[in-house]
């Protein structure tokens, strides 16, 4: 205990790791990823502006600036809501697909990291069969499913209310018109939050799962440490946590865009369990 190499010998595997280099973040995966949900949220607007925007002509043709008499006006909405739903959804499975491909490239970026960070600390890579790591794409992609599908309806909840109230205080058809499409940010806001959030919340999670895999029971904290990163994760940079001790928020990676990573404390070679290959 306590003594240092002070000289690595050529050739010669270090018992002792030295200080491993820096993770990288799947940040390329995460931009496409970004396209990719954005796209597809970009399909509700796209209804809204040919089913919503022309029923909109419908309730407020005359263009009076008061409410309108009758209830025809909220028939012919409810009814182009109902359209532009159902322009905007896709099926499930082709969704869940390419979900899952990009789940997979986040996996395959993770484990690279991984192995480079081990060859470079020890001069061997570590092996070891990773159990959970099926079921825990499995949950993932089902996360990511059920989050990417609610994009639509949760848009078109909150634009129909929104479209209601503005009839009913008597908005005139030009106003109206605006109103609608000065909504059309939000769902393409919110896919950019859930795809950053969710390729995040998964290289995350790959990192804990394999670091403890092979035995590390700790990491140091380390952030991006740029103005984006939280006050609270800038404090914590360099402090030490245990991976079965997560702090409040969660380890990193999992609170929301966290872009921070653990570096893990590593054990002596002969201390970690796995496959020694050369
Ligand atoms: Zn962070």
């Amino acid at each position: 205990m306590g003594s240092t190499r002070t000289q690595a010998t050529p050739g010669r595997q270090p018992n002792t790791p030295r200080k491993p280099k820096k993770w990288l973040y799947p940040a390329a995966i995460e931009r496409e990823y970004v396209r990719f949900v954005q796209a597809y949220a970009s399909r509700v607007t796209d209804a809204v502006e040919r089913f919503v925007v022309p029923a909109l002509q419908l309730v407020r043709g005359d263009d009076l600036a008061q409410p309108p008499e009758g209830d025809r006006w909220y028939t012919a909405l409810e009814l182009a809501f109902k359209e532009a739903l159902e322009a905007a959804v896709v099926s499930p499975e082709s969704l869940r697909t390419v979900i899952a491909l990009f789940g997979a490239r986040v996996d395959v970026f993770n484990a690279r990291q991984f192995h480079e960070l081990l060859r470079a600390a020890y001069g061997v890579d570590v092996f070891r069969l990773e159990p959970m790591l099926g079921q825990m794409m499995r949950v993932w992609e089902a996360e990511n499913l059920r989050l990417i599908t609610s994009i639509p309806p949760q848009y078109l909840e909150t634009l129909r209310g929104r479209v209601v109230a503005a009839v009913q205080r008597g908005e005139t058809l030009k106003s109206l018109t605006a109103e609608v499409r000065s909504t059309y940010d939000l769902p393409k806001n919110r896919a950019e939050l859930i795809a950053r959030d969710q390729i995040g919340k998964l290289n995350g999670q790959l990192t804990g799962y394999r670091q403890r895999n092979v035995g590390v029971a700790e990491y140091k904290w380390r952030g991006v440490l740029d103005e984006r990163e939280r006050d609270e994760h800038v404090e914590r940079e360099g402090e030490t946590f245990k991976w079965n001790e997560p702090p409040p928020d969660g380890h990193p990676g999992h609170p929301i865009r966290c872009r921070c990573w653990a570096e893990p404390i590593l054990p002596a070679l002969d201390d970690l369990d796995g496959l020694i290959v050369h």
